[in-house]
C-alpha cells in the first residue's frame, strides 16, 4: 500500500533526478516524518525516502529552486496517507468547495483536509508548515471576503465541518463547542436544558469564524461579546502543538483570542460558558418584528436614537435589529426575558403601525433563531458586507442614509442587487460587560456608539465593482461627515468588514502592538501570517 504512495509522490514531485541532501536536511526531514502519527517504522521509512528524493524538498530546503505546485501536492498526499480518504480530498468535489455561503468567494483547492479531531490538527498543521504551502482554514464559511476561508491551487483548505461537538457539561455549567458547529444547532441542542450562550443571530454561521471578530449577539449590551463568554479555547499552534488559553493558562493569549482574529492559532473547542452565561434568561426572550414604509425613516432613526440615548441605557436587557432597506425598514424590538411592552423601548411605540414580520413573541432563543433563519434570503448568490462606526447622532444617520438611497436604489435598479443599511446599537454597557468579563483585544470605545453595516446581495461577478462601490461610498460618506460634526469612531467592527477593510487597526496602537508581541511570541515563525491565505492579519494591520 504504501509503495504505491511513494511512487505517486516521487512521480508528482518530478524527482527522478534527486538533488543530493546536504548538511541537516535529512535528519530534519526524518523528524518531520517521525512526529506525523501512527506511521509504521516501514512507512516512516518509505516516505522519509520519499521526502529526501524529491528535488522540490531538496531545492526548497536548501534555498534552491523548487515547485510550489509540488509541494503543495506532496502535502496533499502525505496529508490523505497519514489520516486517510474520508479526511482529506483529492481532488476536491465541487460540493465541498461550494460550501461557502457567498459565491464571490468560490474556489478550488489542491485538497481539502477535514480534522475528525484535535490531533488531525496538529498533523495538517505540521505538514504544511514543513513544507511551507498556502493554507486557508474555513469553519462555518460565512465570510464574505475571497481568499479569507477559501484557497485556490496551489493551496490546501482546512475545513472544520467535523468538529462541530455540542458538549454540555455534566453540572451544565459550561458548554463546549467545535469551531465547525454553527450557531442554531448550537441553541437547538441547549434547548431541552433550558439554557442558551451568547453567540451568532442568525442559525447557519460558524462557531469558529464568529468568536474570533468578537461576536455580537442580541444581549451583548448585558452579556458582552461571545468572545468575553469564552472560558477557554483550545488550539493548534504552528509548530502543530494543542494548547489551552483561559484566565490562569496562557493568559495573554486568551486575551489575544478574545477578537484577536486568525492570527495565533488553528482554534478548536470555541466556546466554554461558564454558569452565569448558560443561564435561563438567555433561553427564553421577548421579540417581534415590524416592517414599515421608507418614508418613514427618518422617524425610525429619530426613535432610534432616543432609544440609544436613553432607553438603551436605563435597561440593557432590551436591544433594537434596525434594518433599513431599499423600500421598507424592519425593527425588531428584542429582549432577554419573558415579558409585555417594556417601557426602554417607548420611543418606538408611536411610529405609525407597519406590518407584522414577527408578531410580539415570548419565546426561546432557539426558536427565535430560527424564525430569524426563515426570514433571511435563501438564495445562493455573490455577497459582501462592509463597516463603519459613528457616535449616536440622528441628523448623521438621516444623511448618510440619503446618500445610500440614491446610490444603492440606482444600482438596483441597474443590477438587481439587493442591500440594506443596519444601524447596530453599542451601548456603553457593553464595553463595560466585556471589561467586567476580562477584557478583550478589541478597544471598544467606551462611550455609546452605533456600528453600521450592511448586507449585499447579487449575482453577477461582472458588476462586482459596480454593486460594492455604494457601500465603499457609503462608509467614506460616514467617514467624512462624522469627522466634520466630532461624531467619528474609529472603531470597526471585525465580523462586519470587507475585505480591505483593517480592523485591527482600529483596535488601537497599544492593543494592535500587543496583539503582535503575542503572535510573535506564540508563532515565532509567522506561519499564520505568512503562510494563511487570507484573513484580517497582523501583517496587514
Ligand atoms: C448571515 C450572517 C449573519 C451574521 N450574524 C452575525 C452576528 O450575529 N454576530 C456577529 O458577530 N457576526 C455575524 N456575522 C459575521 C460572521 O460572524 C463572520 O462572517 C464570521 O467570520 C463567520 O464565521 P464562520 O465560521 O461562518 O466563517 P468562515 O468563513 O469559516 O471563517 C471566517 C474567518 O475565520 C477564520 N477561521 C474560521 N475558523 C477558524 C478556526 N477554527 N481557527 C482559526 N481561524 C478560523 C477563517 O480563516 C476566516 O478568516 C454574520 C454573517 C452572516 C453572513
Amino acid at each position: 500500500m504504501f509503495l504505491s504512495w511513494s511512487a505517486a509522490l516521487l512521480g508528482i514531485c518530478g524527482a527522478a533526478a534527486a538533488v543530493p541532501p546536504a548538511g541537516e536536511i535529512p535528519s530534519k526531514i526524518n523528524a518531520f516524518i517521525l512526529s506525523l502519527p501512527g506511521l509504521p517504522p516501514t512507512q516512516v521509512r518509505a516516505l522519509t525516502s520519499t521526502y529526501s528524493a524529491s528535488s522540490d524538498v531538496v531545492g526548497y530546503m536548501s534555498g534552491k529552486p523548487y515547485s510550489q505546485n509540488a509541494l503543495t501536492s506532496l502535502a496533499c498526499f502525505t496529508a490523505q496517507f497519514v489520516l486517510g480518504n474520508d479526511s482529506v480530498g483529492i481532488p476536491v468535489s465541487a460540493q465541498e468547495a461550494d460550501d461557502n455561503w457567498s459565491t464571490a468567494v468560490w474556489q478550488i483547492p489542491s485538497c481539502a483536509i477535514i480534522p475528525n479531531n484535535e490531533q488531525d490538527v496538529s498533523t495538517a498543521v505540521k505538514i504544511i508548515s514543513f513544507l511551507h504551502v498556502k493554507f486557508a482554514i474555513r469553519s462555518g464559511g460565512h465570510s464574505p471576503s475571497p481568499g479569507f476561508s477559501t484557497i485556490g491551487q496551489p493551496g490546501i483548505l482546512i475545513d472544520m465541518q467535523k468538529l462541530n461537538q455540542i458538549a454540555l457539561s455534566a453540572d451544565h455549567s459550561t458548554v463546549t463547542l467545535g469551531p465547525g458547529a454553527r450557531w442554531g444547532d448550537v441553541y437547538a441542542a441547549l434547548d431541552q436544558y433550558d439554557l442558551g450562550v451568547i453567540g451568532g443571530r442568525l442559525p447557519n454561521v460558524g462557531v469558529g469564524g464568529l468568536i474570533l471578530g468578537g461576536g455580537y449577539f442580541h444581549f451583548s449590551a448585558m452579556y458582552g461579546l461571545a468572545a468575553d463568554n469564552v472560558k477557554n479555547f483550545e488550539l493548534v499552534l504552528a509548530n502543530g502543538t494543542v494548547m489551552n488559553a483561559s484566565v490562569t493558562e496562557n493568559p495573554d493569549l486568551y486575551w489575544a483570542l478574545k477578537g484577536g482574529g486568525p492570527n495565533f492559532g488553528n482554534r478548536l473547542m470555541a466556546l466554554r460558558s461558564n454558569k452565569s452565561n448558560a443561564r435561563r434568561n438567555r433561553h427564553a426572550l421577548r421579540s417581534q418584528f415590524c416592517a414599515r414604509s421608507k418614508h418613514l425613516v427618518p422617524a425610525i432613526f429619530d426613535a432610534m436614537t432616543e432609544w440609544q440615548e436613553n432607553g438603551a441605557i436605563d435597561d440593557t436587557l432590551g436591544t433594537v435589529a434596525l434594518i433599513v432597506g431599499l423600500e421598507t425598514t424592519e425593527v425588531g424590538l428584542l429582549y432577554a426575558q419573558p415579558t409585555y411592552r417594556p417601557d426602554s423601548f417607548t420611543p418606538f411605540y408611536g411610529l405609525a403601525a407597519g406590518t407584522v414580520v414577527i408578531p410580539p413573541t415570548n419565546g426561546t432563543l432557539a426558536e427565535v433563531t430560527t424564525i430569524l433563519g426563515e426570514s433571511q434570503s435563501q438564495l445562493t448568490e455573490r455577497h459582501d458586507y462592509r463597516a463603519a462606526s459613528s457616535k449616536i447622532d440622528a441628523q448623521l444617520y438621516k444623511d448618510v442614509y440619503n446618500v445610500w438611497q440614491q446610490q444603492a436604489s440606482a444600482v438596483y435598479n441597474a443590477t438587481g442587487a439587493n442591500q440594506t443599511f443596519t444601524i447596530q446599537p453599542w451601548p456603553a454597557s457593553l464595553a463595560a460587560a466585556s471589561k467586567s468579563r476580562g477584557g478583550n483585544a478589541m478597544g471598544i470605545p467606551i462611550g455609546s456608539f452605533q456600528a453600521w453595516t450592511t448586507l449585499i446581495d447579487w449575482t453577477n461577478a461582472v458588476q462586482d465593482e459596480q454593486v460594492r462601490a455604494v457601500s465603499i461610498n457609503t462608509v467614506n460618506t460616514w467617514t467624512s461627515l462624522a469627522q466634520k460634526r466630532g461624531l467619528y469612531e474609529s472603531f470597526l467592527f471585525m465580523n462586519d468588514c470587507s475585505r480591505e477593510q483593517n480592523p485591527l487597526a482600529g483596535y488601537g496602537s497599544a492593543n494592535l502592538a500587543k496583539l503582535k508581541s503575542v503572535a510573535m511570541k506564540y508563532d515565532p515563525t509567522g506561519f499564520f501570517q505568512n503562510l494563511q491565505n487570507n484573513g484580517f492579519l497582523l501583517s496587514k494591520a
